[in-house]
């Protein structure tokens, strides 16, 4: 018989540490010298437990966000919102207020809808998303789908995985979480794996992972990806890429069992 878990942390502990966590992610990815995001650019957030997740606040600023810039809402009703396909700007918008634990808390970022779905799947504690100048300037160019599918060197497959999901450019707030959310299961079907990195057409990039630390370095490693895919384009008009074996043989064996288990299988 197992001693009692003395312990155990309380609701409002886990509460405190993934707000916390979510100040030290946005202020990493504010950094000007970055140049990730800038102004209300950007968002972040972290689970807190399985019915409610910390996000950060509508038009907050990533790397001045205070404790007050962080909002937890439920997953329930956003999660909801994904199986709708008509809803006006104005039900949408009472929704964000609606999913507020604190009433007087300020209205989480429209983009609370892709955090809400993304932190659902398993694995995944915390997610960054910003509007990279080195990645930005890829998917804003017909190269946009080649960038996410293909990888140019080793650490690139260690940090963001195989390949990344693509989602071609659509309207942010609940039409992009409804595009992402069919663009990440059709990944985890064929890949077997969880994302680390969600690249979005004429937009941004979307980092998951287990640590605010492995958000940090998918989304560095990425930008670092970029640049180089852009100056290896300049120089020799189409930059080589690893092959599938040379990515596989960095990877290892897709998870199977992820699969299964992020697809309620
Ligand atoms: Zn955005």
């Amino acid at each position: 018989m197992p001693a009692l878990r003395m312990t155990k942390p309380s609701a409002a502990n886990d509460q405190t540490r993934a707000r916390e966590a979510v100040l030290t992610l946005s202020h990493e990815l504010g950094r000007e010298d970055r140049r990730l995001a800038i102004l209300g650019e950007g968002n972040t957030s972290a689970r807190v437990s399985a019915t409610t997740f910390v996000v950060k606040a509508s038009g907050s600023n990533l790397a001045s966000l205070s404790r007050a810039d962080v909002t937890e809402c439920r997953f329930a009703e956003l999660l909801a919102l994904l199986e709708q396909d008509l809803m006006t700007d104005a039900a949408i918008d009472q929704t964000l207020f609606a999913v507020r634990v604190d009433a007087d808390a300020r209205k989480p970022s429209v983009e609370a809808i892709f955090h809400a779905y993304l932190l659902t799947l398993p694995g995944v504690n915390f997610i960054g998303h910003t509007h990279p100048v080195a990645i930005n300037q890829v998917l804003c160019s017909k190269h946009a789908r080649t960038f996410a599918k293909r990888r140019l060197f080793p650490d690139e497959v260690v940090c963001c995985g195989v390949e990344s999901v693509f989602v071609p450019y659509l309207d942010p707030g609940l039409k992009l979480a409804q595009g992402i959310r069919r663009a990440v299961v059709a990944y985890i079907k064929r890949i077997s794996r969880p994302p680390r990195v969600i690249l979005l057409e004429n937009h941004g990039i979307i980092a998951l992972g287990a640590t605010l630390e492995s958000v940090l370095a998918a989304t560095k490693m990425t930008v670092k990806a970029a640049e180089i895919f852009v100056g290896a384009a300049a120089i020799s008009g189409q930059p080589r890429f690893l092959s599938a074996a040379q990515i596989v043989r960095i990877a290892g064996r897709p998870d199977e069992h992820y699969r299964q288990k992020a697809l309620g299988l």
